[in-house]
């Protein structure tokens, strides 16, 4: 795997994907997710332009994190229990895994200063998935205004695994539509502006469809420690 390879290719897609739909290639981050590889790995593509890592675990985020801290952006993308939020919240930039008031309420208290968070929505209503039900999101971004570490930058979502096109298509609209409402509710807490979504398999449509996040894996630095 040559990291600068992939990432040239990706972005390569990237650029397609905004050609079609008038969008700035700027809008779209691309987050470099490290769960499977070394630290090694993670530096090469810092090393390559990368700025963004995401980890889904505490461990390897504390891992990756005590290697290259200040060298990158910092992206939790896994399922956080409010127990472990203390080991994490000093270094972490965004959090994509919001999904329930008792997170909240724990990131609120253990935050020294606004947590810029997402909030994971399982728009395919797969049970495998993680996230809120996209019926329940209005009414909890209307209760985190009680938590001032809170700001509520965008939503995300995994998408499911396959590979039909309209339906990967429907997932992120929806989520794009469900980020237009939470946007003109106007809060200043919850600006909503982003939209994190599209991996390895789907990203290119996800950029099509105002993905300004996407997190990728496999596509970018590869599988080594599985
Ligand atoms: C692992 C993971 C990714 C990246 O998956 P790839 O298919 O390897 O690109 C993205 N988002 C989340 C939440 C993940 O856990």
């Amino acid at each position: 795997m040559n990291v600068v390879t992939s990432l040239a290719d990706i972005k390569e897609y990237i650029e397609e994907a905004c050609k079609k739909h008038g969008r700035n290639t700027e809008e779209v981050n691309i987050i470099a997710v490290t769960k499977y590889v070394s630290i090694d790995r993670a530096k090469q593509a810092v090393e390559a332009g990368v700025v963004d890592l995401g980890e889904n675990r505490v461990e390897g985020f504390q891992s990756k994190y005590d290697a290259l801290g200040n060298r990158a952006k910092w992206h939790f993308i896994g399922t956080l229990q409010s127990r472990k939020v203390k080991d994490i919240i000093e270094q972490v930039d965004y959090v994509h895994s919001l999904d329930r008031l008792s997170l909240a309420k724990e990131i609120n208290k253990r935050a020294t200063r606004k947590i810029s968070c997402f909030i994971q929505v399982n728009v395919s209503g797969e049970e495998s998935k993680h996230g809120m039900d996209p019926e329940n999101v209005l009414t909890f971004v209307e209760k985190l205004k009680a938590y001032e570490n809170i700001q509520v930058v965008g939503l995300m979502t995994m998408a499911p695994f396959t590979e039909d096109e309209s339906l990967l298509r429907n997932c992120f609209r929806s989520l794009r539509q469900l980020r237009d409402n939470v946007r003109e509710l106007g809060l200043e807490y919850a600006p909503c502006a982003y939209l994190s979504m599209g991996m390895s398999n789907d990203f290119p449509i996800a950029v099509e469809e105002g993905a300004t996040h996407i997190r990728i894996g496999t596509k970018l630095v590869g599988k080594e420690l599985e």
